[in-house]
């Protein structure tokens, strides 16, 4: 597998690729990990999917709790609530074992990348794929880095290009949506801002009198600065030093601090729009994360986008790979992204529009339902308008499709998603289940059965069980190794209709090697 771009989405993809035991190559064109900083808000599905690579103590390590969204004429002024905090760290108090947190990209791309490189993938900087060529049975890229060219050949090629996608571009694959006009400038800075806090606190900040906003970077250990703003007619875009200097007021106005001297590190400028590319696959070359759509910030979505895409289709490539499955499972890749990606940037767009101070929109989709309540289609549907629907994550319907709900247990696994198997399917359902029983005498290779004592339930959340997981229809949900709801096995049940192996290739058009006739768990005894 080569995998294009070592950004936050091309690290996340190769760290799930390795989780899953195919062999990855990442390629990256800068010398290491990117320094300016970009995304900070990690949503509660991220760290979801960090936990399950093993690095969310790391990141958590790295970064802090976010306070939400403050708006005022500058930092030393009042400071008015504007996004609570639960909207943009989208807590998922009592939906998931983790909650969301702010941690820098520049801080996650190196964790990822040690993840993924302790995993078995290579990651090669300062080298660029060049010419693609496509084939019947994979691709070659060339690769350029300063002291040599080589040639590689993969199955599949995950671009995880950027915005720009230069792989999106020699495709022809077409960007629906609308450009977002202006270009925005971002300056990292450093300078004590502790006279114009003065004990309070302020990790983003829109700042009225500089119509500017300003970030929190790092953490308490380590603490810098960001400035976001838009280019000014008179500014010279191709001049960093002659930019940086007329960040200067900007910053001092923002702050509130008129003979403050920031130390200005960097400054980037960007354009953004809300598009999402028109297919996700293009032969064996998957788009992910700024290749695939493109968000303004607000909201945070862009990275965890893309980092929920590459979990999503690790896990496809592995089992094709593997061949466990067949091709087309790859075809639900774009089905199920594509429409929870257009509704994503259309939410990311209304926040954009939303005047600070005013109540949301009806049309706004809180963060959290956003992040857990999506409702993948089945495969080969395509919904009227393209784009998806969500469901209430605190009132899970437990539906093919839905991420499996979070149902805190007792020690030693805290959640049930940790009973799942990032590589595999896992069956979960009561002790009591006949489901289970059956798949524990005749056991489907590629199927891990974990039954729940009702006892261990948190009480707080034995309602939420019976209502999906369990239940006078419900004998126990089959779950993807990416952590959604494959089947929902149907109670009482005739022998005959235990046929998890059929429900594995319906729902998830895995076949082979999970169904070998001697292994059916066609009789039950219990
Ligand atoms: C100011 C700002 C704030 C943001 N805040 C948030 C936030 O709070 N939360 C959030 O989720 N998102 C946020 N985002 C969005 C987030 O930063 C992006 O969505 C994310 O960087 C996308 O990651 P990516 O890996 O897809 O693309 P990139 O980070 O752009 O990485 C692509 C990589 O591909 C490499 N590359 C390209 N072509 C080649 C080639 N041919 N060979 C080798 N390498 C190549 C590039 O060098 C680059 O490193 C923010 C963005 C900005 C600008």
């Amino acid at each position: 597998m080569l995998v294009v771009g070592g950004g936050l989405v091309g690290l996340a993809a190769a760290a799930f690729l390795a989780q899953q035991g195919v062999e990855v190559t990442v390629v990256e064109r800068r010398r290491e990990t990117s320094r300016h900083p970009k995304a900070r808000l990690v949503n509660v599905r991220s760290m979801e999917l960090y936990r399950a690579l093993g690095i969310d103590d790391e990141i958590r390590a790295a970064g802090e709790p976010s306070a939400g969204f403050v708006v005022a004429d500058n930092l030393s002024s009042a400071h008015e609530s504007w996004i609570s905090a639960p909207e943009v760290a989208v807590s998922g108090e009592g939906l998931s074992p983790v909650a969301g947190y702010a941690c820098d990209q520049q801080r996650i791309e190196p964790i990822l990348c040690k993840r993924a490189t302790a995993l078995g993938a290579k990651v090669l900087f300062d080298t660029e794929a060049t010419e693609i060529q496509h084939h019947t049975d994979g691709i070659t890229a060339r690769l350029r880095h300063p002291d040599c060219e080589q040639a590689i050949s993969a199955r599949f090629l995950v671009a995880a290009d950027g915005a720009h996608s230069p792989i999106r571009t020699a495709l022809g694959i077409g960007l629906a949506g609308e450009a977002v006009p202006g270009t925005a400038v971002s300056a990292l800075f450093h300078a004590d801002l502790e006279p114009a806090l003065r004990g309070r606190w302020a990790d983003a900040l829109m700042a009225r009198d500089a119509g500017a906003f300003l970030f929190a970077r790092g953490n308490k250990a380590d603490r810098s600065w960001q400035l976001g703003t838009h280019l000014r007619a008179d500014w010279p875009l191709d001049d960093p030093d002659g930019l940086a200097a007329r960040l200067v007021p900007v910053i001092r106005a923002a702050t509130g601090v008129p003979d403050l001297s920031p130390e200005i590190e960097s400054v980037l400028t960007w354009t953004t729009g809300a598009f999402t590319a028109e297919h996700f696959r293009h032969g064996r070359v998957f788009l992910a994360g700024d290749a695939a759509h493109q968000m303004p910030p607000y909201g945070g979505f862009g990275g965890n986008t893309g980092v929920q895409d590459a979990h999503n289709l690790a896990w496809k490539l592995a089992a094709v790979c593997r061949g466990d499955a067949p091709d087309a499972l790859l075809d639900t890749y774009h089905g199920e992204r594509a429409p929870l990606v257009a509704l994503t940037v259309a939410q990311a767009l209304l926040r954009s529009r939303k005047t600070p101070g005013q109540p949301a929109p009806d049309e706004q989709i809180d963060a959290t339902t956003l992040a857990l309540g999506f409702h993948y289609p089945p495969p080969g549907t395509t919904t009227p308008d393209k784009t998806a629907t969500v469901e209430d994550p605190a009132a899970p319907s437990g539906q093919p499709g839905t991420r499996a709900a979070h149902i805190a247990l007792a020690a030693p696994a805290i959640s049930t998603l940790d009973l799942l198997e990032p590589t595999a399917f896992t069956f979960v359902a009561s002790a009591t289940s006949r489901t289970a029983l059956a798949l524990e005498r005749h056991p489907v290779p590629g199927v891990r059965v974990r039954t729940v004592d009702t006892a261990s339930i948190d009480t707080r959340h034995r309602q939420r069980w019976e209502n999906v997981y369990s239940g006078p229809r419900c004998d126990g949900l089959l779950i993807r190794p990416d952590q959604v709801i494959a089947w929902r096995a149907p109670k009482n049940a005739a022998n005959s209709e235990i046929d998890v192996p059929t429900a594995i290739q319906h729902a998830a058009l895995v076949h082979s090697s999970v169904h070998p006739d001697s292994d059916r768990p066609s009789h039950s005894t219990a």
